[in-house]
Order: structure tokens, then sequence, then C-alpha cells
């Protein structure tokens, strides 16, 4: 008999019943008791979704991070925090969410820094190591979830952050503190808590390790086999869980470590299962993920069975079966959906559907496919009607796809030859200043747009009030004097949905939300087919912007990784194929906006990045892939027409050259929190073109002062000649309000009249 089990289910709740509680006890409408109530509820209706698992996880839910709660656990929670005057809770949200010095008792803590979970778009607080860090045992939450879940009649598996893990996933905060030497103190509070467990009657614990699927060295790969030597004492059946890639060089390291049962994500390793079902000891279990824990898309039951079958027959009991990860990166339920295309909603499977096709899978192996011949033959019609839908196929790009060659992605000229050209057309001062793109979003243009989509304001209306506040917009820029201008993007709800919404090939759902950080979600795009562009997308709006003005006006675009990695993707062909379609239809608008006499056309790559594989050996070739999508974008233009692009991250030692061959004129970045010194990769490289190094963060309300502002620039222009910098802030302006972002750029913008005259 296989059994089945889940690594962790979303904990926001189907309708982010979490964020809402959340937010209503930060501003204090909410009281402790009823906010742990509601907590207690949804951890209620999770497991009775859960209910017909043989093993339901415990101790996955969490109020803010499930990396925090598991600091809490271990005892390691930063000082600053505070001492024993507030409660656990307060506490927990003060390594959280910082606070500021305006509350009670005046004084600030920062926020534990945070940071993405290996490489998806949830975030996690960082633990912090110091040499003197030590390590106490607080078992009280995950004892009391144990004895929730059994109250409710089920058998929990209680799920840890395995301390390999741990340790990898925290940061020193003293350089001399090397994080492994942590492990000894560590270990030992393991154990206590193992025992702990044990002592509550519990068969089998989940530990996750994760590190597992990365390029560890020597030390880590020493400190994995040391950590569960260590523990092979206790008591509970070990469940060491991998999620998010293939084993690799660790796979053997991996099958032998001294625990009970290995999990293996048969989705994203599907080659390993063989080498995995051969390496295992017989007395182990072997827990594989075959339902897609990062991804939408139903399962395709009969060809899973079609493997899977063989290994159950070779594994028999020792075979368990789960969602290839924690289910915390898709949304809960898909039946609430009433908006969604119906033949799309068909397509997919959110937690609630996708625990339905484990429980399938589960009883087909062990009953036979008979005893579930009518799921199973219902799953084949669906999967049918994807692979051939209309809705999803096009042959014209198809075709447009095979047209590709070389020099699509290819500008005329080299960059020192069209620069003069470029000047030629734009005349610009020295330090030319500009914006990244977006300005206030308001509360009325928020407005209007819901009661535009709720049918309350006509079109015509709508596109008036848009146009009076890119009038505005334009016109605050002016005043302000800066050099090259936006429209401001208020048209536009979100960088990427507003794109998707306009293309062949995107839906959206209505409650599809997962958590990206705390009580904040995302509802990425469902990108569901082959993509194509019926009409110019934003060449209305860029042209009346121009028109109300004789300085130069940036056109603003989405790059085609970024709506990529901010999407759910097919996974009927290669991300790298998706990436081209993207970047056929950015095109095509990129060539309107040409068209229309815009002279400098900017496409926001602020995701490309992220998108990275966690090995190193990976790298490179999806690096090429998306450097190629970009060029096929942005580079058809004509030598004179400068393309921009946008990051926001700091972060460019390892993509440099990569960036370098996007080939974009001018790239503008985030740099205002690492005083320029990131620049020296671009100093160190050579970077050929101009750069915009932000000088102010947008992230804080603080209005930046003009000699800052110099200072910086002068710090840039120690790494990167004056003639190729510009000046702006290091993102969008759309969070801020309008009274701070005017003072913000009429300082940035004398900083810049200051640059100048010292030329
Ligand atoms: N053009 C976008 C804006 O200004 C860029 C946002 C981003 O990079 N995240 O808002
Ligand atoms: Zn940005």
């Amino acid at each position: 008999m296989a059994t089945t089990h889940n690594l962790g289910f979303p904990r926001i709740g189907a309708r982010r019943e979490l964020k809402h509680a959340l937010e209503s006890f930060w501003q204090g409408s909410l009281t402790e008791k009823e906010l742990r109530t509601e907590g207690a509820s949804l951890r209620r209706r999770n497991w009775a979704i859960q209910a017909g698992l043989d093993l339901a996880p415990i101790g996955d839910f969490s109020f803010y991070d499930q990396v925090l709660d598991m600091s809490v656990t271990l005892g390691n929670i930063p000082e600053r925090a505070g001492l024993a005057e507030v409660s656990d809770l307060d506490r927990y949200f003060r390594v959280a969410r910082g606070r500021s010095a305006n509350d009670d008792d005046g004084c600030a803590i920062h926020a534990g820094e945070m940071t993405k979970w290996f490489d998806t778009n949830y975030h996690y607080i960082v633990p912090e190591f110091h040499s003197d860090t030590g390590f106490s045992l607080n078992s009280e939450r995950l004892m009391e979830q144990i004895q929730e879940a059994r109250e409710q009649g089920l058998t929990p598996k209680p799920v840890l952050i395995g301390p390999v893990t741990y340790l990898w996933l925290g940061k020193s905060k003293d350089s001399s503190t090397d994080k492994l030497s942590l492990l000894d103190r560590l270990l030992p509070v393991y154990a206590a808590l193992l025992d702990r467990i044990a002592a509550a009657g519990v068969e089998w614990v989940q530990v996750d390790e994760p590190v597992l699927v990365t390029d560890l060295d020597a030390d880590w790969r020493h400190a994995l086999n040391l950590a569960y030597h260590d523990l092979k004492t206790c008591t509970p059946k070990l469940l060491v869980t991998t999620y998010f890639g293939d084993l690799r060089e660790n796979l053997q390291l991996a099958c032998e470590l001294p625990v009970a049962g290995l999990h293996l994500d048969a989705i994203s390793a599907p080659e390993e299962v063989a080498r995995v079902v051969d390496w295992l000891p017989p007395h182990k279990t072997l827990s594989l993920g075959i339902i897609d824990g990062r991804n939408i898309w139903r399962t395709d039951l009969n060809r899973t069975l079609d493997w899977l079958e063989q290994v159950h027959d070779r594994l028999g009991d020792r075979l368990w079966l789960a969602p290839s990860c924690s289910l915390l990166h898709v949304p809960v339920d898909v039946d609430i959906e009433h908006k969604l295309d119906a033949d799309i909603k068909s397509w997919l499977a959110f937690a609630v559907q996708k625990l339905d096709e484990l429980d399938i899978l589960a009883r087909a192996l062990n009953t036979g496919r008979a005893s579930v011949h009518r799921q199973l033959t219902e799953n084949a019609r669906l999967i049918r009607s994807r692979q051939v839908s209309g809705r999803a196929h096009s042959p014209a790009v198809t075709d447009a796809l095979s047209n590709l060659d070389g020099h699509t992605g290819a500008r005329q000229a080299p960059y020192r030859e069209r620069i003069d050209a470029q000047r030629r057309q734009t005349v610009l001062p020295a330090y030319p200043t500009t914006t990244i793109g977006s300005f206030p979003q308001t509360e009325e243009i928020r407005l209007a747009r819901q009661q535009f989509r709720t049918g309350n304001l006509t079109e015509a209306a709508y596109v008036a009030r848009i146009r009076e506040e890119i009038a505005y917009c334009v016109n605050q820029q002016e005043e302000l004097g800066l050099d090259v201008l936006v429209h401001g993007e208020p048209e536009r709800n979100d960088m990427v949905e507003y794109f998707g919404e306009q293309l062949n090939g995107y839906a959206f759902s209505q409650f599809g939300w997962v958590q990206s950080y705390g009580s904040r979600c995302v509802k990425p795009p469902i990108l569901f087919g082959d993509i194509s562009r019926p009409k110019a997308m934003t060449v209305d709006w860029i042209r009346y912007a121009q028109s109300l003005t004789e300085r130069p006006l940036k056109g603003m675009l989405t790059g085609p990784v970024t709506m990529l990695n901010w999407s759910f993707v097919r996974d009927d062909q290669p991300r790298k194929d998706t990436a081209l379609q993207l970047a056929l239809a950015i095109r095509g608008e990129v060539l309107d906006l040409e068209k229309a006499g815009v002279k400098i056309i900017q496409i926001d790559e602020a995701a490309l990045r992220e998108g990275l594989p966690l090995r190193q050996a990976d790298r490179a070739s999806y690096l090429d892939w998306a450097v190629n999508a970009f060029r096929v974008a942005a580079n058809g233009v004509r030598d004179e027409t400068q393309i921009h692009t946008h990051m926001c991250y700091s972060e460019f030692n390892d993509i440099i050259e990569a960036i370098a061959r996007m080939d974009a004129d001018v790239i503008t970045i985030e740099t205002s929190r690492s005083d320029m010194e990131l620049l020296d990769a671009f100093r160190g490289f050579e970077y050929p073109n101009e750069l915009g190094p932000g000088v102010y963060d947008i992230h804080s309300p603080n209005i930046p002062k003009k000699q800052e502002m110099v200072a910086l620039m002068q710090k840039a222009a120690e790494r990167i000649p004056s003639t190729r910098l510009w000046v702006n802030p290091d993102c969008g302006l759309k969070t801020r309000r309008w009274e701070e972002v005017v003072p913000a750029l009429r300082a940035m913008v004398q900083a810049a009249r200051e640059l100048r005259q010292a030329i």
C-alpha cells in the first residue's frame, strides 16, 4: 500500500482570511485572542481538506513565516526584539516587521532581513547568527498543533526545517562566525525537540533539507552527515525532504543519510527517480513528489501511473506519495473561480484539487486503476482537451517563431556608433535626469479603475480620468525640470497584469493568491497558451503624453523575462520558448512605439535575476535564453532610438556579462543602499553602455538631500565615466505620495545641476 502525505498547505486561506486577520490585528482592530482563534480555524479548515491523507503536515501553518517560526522554536530571536515585557506574539512580529520610533515606547527596531526562499517568489525572514548565538527549545507551538490535529482525527506529521538548511538560510552578523560552527550547539536542541515530539506519540517527522538540491561544498555535505548521525538515536522516524530540484552529486549522500525516509521532487528530477530507487537502502521509505507543487496545471494521471506503477511494484509499502513540495506556492481552490473561462479552468488544479489527484493516484496503485476508472477517464479527457485546444495553440505564433534568426536580436550598429545618432536625435545635458516610470498611484486612480471594472464608470470617462492624471504628471515633471519624462503609468494595475490582459494566451484568476511574505500575496497571471498581441497596448497613452510636452518622453514596457518569471507558465513547452513568444509580442509594441515617434523606450526586466537557477551549472543557459529574449524584444529599433532597461536589484557581479549582452543603451539599477560599491562590478567589466545608478531609495519615506545624492553620483563617477551616467531614483514611485515625490525629485534635479557645473 502506498502511503499519502503532504509537505505543507497554503495558510493564507482561499479568500486571504489570514491576511485580513493579520492586518486588522496590526491596526489594532483585532485582539491577539481573536487572531489566534482565526489561526486555529484556518488550521482546522486546512486539515479538514487534508483529512483523506494518511499523514497530515502540522507546524506548516504560520502567522508570518515558517523560517521565523523555526527560529522561535530554536530560541534564536534577535535581542533587539525586546525582553520579557512584551507578549511572544508581539516579539514575533517585531522581528518580522520591525517597528518605528513612533510606536508607544519610542524606540525603533529594524525588521529581520528578508530574502527569497530558494528560487521561489516566497520571502523568508533570515535567521541571524553571532559567535555567541545559543539555542534553546521552545516547542509549545508544535505541541499544541499536534494536539489540535489529533483532536481532528488526523495522524500528525510535524514539519521542521532541518538543522543544516536552517544554518544555510541564515546569516552571520559578525563576519568571523562560520555558520557551520554553530551546528554543535544546534543539534542538542533538535534532539530535545524530537524527543518531545516522540513523547507525544508521533511516529514520523518531516525534516526539510532542500539544501540538498544546491551546490554544496565538502563542509556542508559533511554537516549533513554529521547532523543525521547525531540525530539517529532520536525515536521519531525522520523523513528528509528535498525539493525544487535534482540531487545530482548529492544523490548518494541523500540516499545514505541515516534516516528512515527520503522525499524526492519527481517533478523537477524525474530522471533521478530510478537512480534513487536503486540507491536507497532496502529498509528506507521513498516519498515521491509526483504532483507539481509550484504550478497550477492538472496532472496527467494516466501518464504518471504508467511509470509510477513500476516503482510501486518494486517498493510496495515503502512508497509514499506527495506533491513535489509544500503547496504554499499555489493558490488554494480553483472551484471558487467563477470568472475564469470554463475550458481554462478545467485544465487547472490548485492545492485542493492537487490533493484530490494524489488520492486518485494512491487508489489506482493500491486498489487498481479500475477502481478509479471514471476519474482517470475524465482526467484523460481534460488533458487531451488542453493538448489540442485552439485556445492554447496558434499556428501563426509557431510560424513567427520559426522566422527568428541570429540577427533578430541584434541592433544595427554597436553602441559606440549609435550613441552619436541618439545624441543627435535627442539633445540632453550631462547627467540627464529621469525616473523609472511610475508616479504615485493615488486612491482616486485606484477607485476610478475599480469603478471602470465594475461598470460604474464608462470607458470614455475612465480614459478621460487617466488622461487627466497623465497631464498632471507630465506637468509636474516639466516644472521639476526633469530631462526625460514619463507618462507615470496611472493606467496600470500591475506591471505584468497590465500587459497580460492585452495579450492572447493569458488568463486571470479572481482568487489565485499566493503568499509572497507575511500578509502580502501576489496573484500571478496564468500564461496558458501561445502569446500574441492583437493590437498596440501602450501607444495611445504614450502618444498623448508626448503631445503635452516638448521634452523627450520615454515609452514604458515590461520585458519578456519579467512577464515570464512573474506568471504561472505553461508546462507543455520549455520556458525558453514561452519567453521568445513574449519577446515577439513586446517587440511588436516597441516597433509600434517607434513608429509613433517615441524616441526613448524603456523595457523593464525587474525579475531577470530572479529566474536564475539554483545550480551554478544551469545559470549560463538560463542567462543565454533570457538575454536573447530581451534582445529580440528590444533590438529591432533604429540606431537613433534609445533603449533603456531597469532592474530592481543590486547584485550584478555574477551576471554582469549577461547584462552587457542585452546591449540596452541605458540601464537603471537599484544602488542607493549599497553606496555605489556595486558599480565595481560594472567598472571591473568595463561595461560599455550608459548607466543610471539609483540615487535614492524609493522604499523609504525619507526625502533625500541634494548633497547626499551629489556625493553618491561622485562616487559613481569614480567608477563609470561621467559622460555615461544618468541621475534617477532607484525604482518606480507608485507607492509614494506626491508630497514625498515632489521635494525628492526637486532635490535630485538640483543635484544633477550641481554635478554639471563641476564638469
Ligand atoms: N516601470 C516600473 C515602475 O516604475 C518599474 C517597476 C519595477 O521595476 N518594479 O513602477
Ligand atoms: Zn525597480
